[in-house]
């Protein structure tokens, strides 16, 4: 039977925010040696702001126009921030055909014009040539028709907690701070130096944040726990390999907070420590 102070621990982290799914869980948090982060609506807000549009051979509202059309029907952070940029209405009957690619971007068919919307990835799967924005920020390059038109710059910004929150897991002794991304490499290294995150992972495809999280377990002994903890969009995988699969209760989509073990209601990345705090009292009113 579950020791009734398990309930208490439980009841006492769901008045603090933080939705524990089980007791076995609460215990797991007692031994936390690792702590892996997703970085978009995670560590940061998920609220882009465009920053910069470099139009190639058209105008920079055709640009917009562009993208605009391709992200209309995707629910991705990048998404909502280019269509709150775009100030103009899209009328969705002139899309034919959508596709949304995880972690690379979009394609589309609009007024029988080929569109895709995406990262390099993207640009390099569908063999269009590019040039490379110089600007740090995540950015979205644009294709019409197999030809390159630019690339528009997007900014996300840290969560106010999220410096505390890595601040109190390493004076509770957490062992490794790590960060997942499948965003480019120099918006991962500013926000992980940032942070004061260790070690930092860039341009993962979903599966490849599960394969980082496998080696992240080499080595490790059975009572060394890894929490990863992620907004969701398409998270759910590393979620459920993790030991303590963390999800945003705010932001996060409804598959992510199936998959996780705990649930985070406010956002707050600090509540991570707050529930590791909780489960080590816990354990002293136990035994
Ligand atoms: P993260 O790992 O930071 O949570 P995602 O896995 O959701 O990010 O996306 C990884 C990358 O894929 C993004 O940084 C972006 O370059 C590209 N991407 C994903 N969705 C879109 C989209 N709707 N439009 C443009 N690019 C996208
Ligand atoms: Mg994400």
């Amino acid at each position: 039977s579950i020791p009734l102070s398990f309930f208490s621990g439980i009841g006492f982290a769901s008045k603090n925010g933080i939705l524990i799914k089980g007791s076995n869980y609460l215990e797991a948090l007692r031994n936390v040696d690792t702590v892996v982060f997703d970085k978009t609506g995670t560590l940061t807000k998920g609220v882009f702001n465009v920053t910069k549009v470099n139009a190639v051979g058209i105008s920079e509202e055709k640009l917009l126009e562009y993208a605009a059309f391709a992200e209309a029907n995707s629910n991705h952070p990048i998404a909502k921030s280019i269509l709150s940029y775009y100030d103009k209405k899209v009328d969705l009957d002139k899309i034919t055909s959508y596709e949304e690619i995880a972690a690379y971007g979009i394609k589309i068919n609009y007024n029988n014009e080929l569109i895709l919307a995406g990262n390099e990835k993207l640009m390099k799967k569908e063999n269009i040539f590019y040039s490379k924005a110089k600007e740090v920020g995540t950015v979205v390059y644009i294709a019409v028709n197999q030809i390159y038109r630019g690339y528009i710059v997007i900014s996300d910004e840290v969560k106010e907690d999220s410096k505390k929150a890595i601040k109190n897991l390493k004076l509770l002794g957490i062992k490794d701070v790590v960060m997942l991304t499948g965003d480019n490499e120099k918006v991962a290294t500013a926000i992980a130096k940032e942070l004061g995150v260790d070690k930092v992972y860039s341009n993962l495809l979903p599966n490849e944040k599960v394969d980082k999280l496998e080696k992240i377990y080499e080595g490790k002994s059975e009572k060394e726990k890894v929490i990863f903890v992620g907004d969701g969009i398409n998270d759910a995988p590393v979620l459920a390999r993790a030991d303590i699969g963390i999800a945003m209760g705010g932001l996060g989509s409804d598959a992510a907070i199936e998959a996780a073990d705990v649930v985070l209601m406010t956002d707050e990345p600090s509540k991570i420590s707050k529930a590791i705090e909780i489960a080590n009292k816990t354990n002293k009113i136990v035994w």
